[in-house]
């Protein structure tokens, strides 16, 4: 018996709501007490910051961590305290957000795009190899959705071509790979709090390391060049102000109080969703090896195929099943060498080589991520309970029943 799907008035399968982010009075008190102490800005003045530096250091198993205004800025840090130089080149995905590769820009190197595996959507080892030249200094790995990279092939490509790795672990607070939270297995892990992020204060940044070089330079870069020991005005490295303040940093104290809960109850639900959807014709959810000790679920994603859907665009059926209460997103349009950004190279970037062209480039299993096959589901739905991952899987059964009945 066919449903009426609730895009066309139906009744909706999922009903509950997801909130995020999640908060109680700790967090109000928390900021209410900055707010009554005036001591609003760091470093002239208070410590939250250094405390919830310590915090996220410890809680990643990292010797430092620096916080900063945001995601973006903290790969800017990463870059240049690597020792980028103006036509340096990058190796990035292009199925990420669009800072992975424009950081890059910003330091005045080249982002040299290689194309992700197809069973995982993140970067593929055997590419990065094949695209490193005399030029690479370099790679931005994206721990895309949470779900960890091969790091023991990328860590090995770094070790024998002489690169750092940055980890964009954006999307990857608090997951692992064998064992190891990601974030502290490269030179640098960089992280983002912007308010979809899985532990978040609106906006904000942190990036961790390991290596006493690099920590004192992005500290430095952090705080308008400023070096440990130095004069206030006295300035020794190209950074900015890129500082956060106290009210982000005791919320964020409190937030991370909460992420190993909320991450174990994402990591299950996601193993239980795998389940229920690889059941269900036409939908595959990416692979997961044995080393992913733990996924994040950022974003929960699976491949879509729409010949079991009779031929419903990817665009339609991510309507539909957000129409049924599941909350979930088409995803990216293209990926980021199809951006109008780099299409016409609009870059304030005089390090550039003209002969560098994005018309040109090809990364056919991200197009494809793009154009047809790639639905999100978001991590504050992935908070759920057992149930609302039954309800999950339903809704997507109802859509192929009523669009199989429709042939
Ligand atoms: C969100 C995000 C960023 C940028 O973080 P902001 O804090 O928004 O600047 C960088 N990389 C990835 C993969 C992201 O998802």
């Amino acid at each position: 018996m066919k449903q009426q799907l609730a895009i066309n008035g139906g009744h909706k399968t999922v009903q509950k709501q997801f909130p995020w982010p999640i908060y109680d009075e700790h967090e109000v008190a928390a900021v209410a007490g900055i707010v009554r102490s005036g001591k609003w800005g760091n470093p002239d003045c208070g410590d939250a910051v250094e405390k919830f530096e310590k915090e996220f250091a410890v809680y990643c198993g990292s010797k430092y961590a620096i916080t900063c205004v945001n995601g973006s800025v903290s790969l800017r840090l990463a870059l240049i305290a690597c020792g980028v130089k103006p036509g340096d080149e990058v190796i990035v995905p292009p199925y990420t957000f669009i800072t992975t590769a424009s950081s890059v820009i910003e330091c005045n190197c080249v982002p040299v795009f290689v194309d992700i595996d197809p069973e995982t959507y993140n970067i593929h080892p055997k590419a990065i190899e094949s695209a490193i030249t005399e030029r690479t200094k370099a790679i931005i790995v994206v721990h895309f959705g949470g779900l960890a990279c091969d790091m023991d092939a990328i860590m090995d490509i770094a070790r024998r071509y002489n690169l750092r790795v940055i980890e964009d672990a954006a999307h990857a607070h608090s997951a692992e790979y064998k064992g190891q939270k990601l974030g502290s297995i490269g030179d640098v892990g960089s992280f983002s709090f912007q308010s979809s992020k899985n532990l978040t204060a609106g906006e904000g940044g942190i990036v961790i390391t390991n290596n006493d070089e690099l920590y004192a330079m992005m500290r430095s870069l952090r705080n308008v060049g400023r070096v440990e020991g130095g004069q206030w005005y006295d300035h020794y490295n190209p950074g900015c102000n890129y500082r956060i303040t106290q009210m982000q940093a005791v919320l964020l104290s409190c937030q991370l109080k909460r992420l190993a809960e909320q991450t174990s109850r994402r990591n299950e639900n996601g193993l239980f969703l795998d389940q229920l959807l690889s059941d269900i014709k036409g939908i595959t959810p990416l692979r997961r090896d044995a080393t992913i000790t733990k996924h994040s679920y950022h974003i929960y994603i699976f491949k879509y195929d729409a010949s079991e859907f009779g031929g419903l665009s990817k665009e339609k059926f991510a309507d539909m099943l957000a129409a049924e209460g599941v909350p979930c997103f088409k995803g990216y349009p293209h990926p980021l060498y199809k951006q109008p950004l780099f299409q016409n190279k609009n870059f304030m970037c005089y390090a550039i080589p003209d002969d560098v062209d994005y018309m040109t480039i090809h990364c056919p299993v991200a197009e494809l991520a793009c154009a047809t096959e790639a639905v999100w589901i978001l991590q504050h739905a992935m908070l759920g309970e057992r149930e609302d991952m039954i309800a999950f899987a339903e809704a997507v059964r109802k859509i192929q029943s009523a669009m199989k009945a429709d042939l």
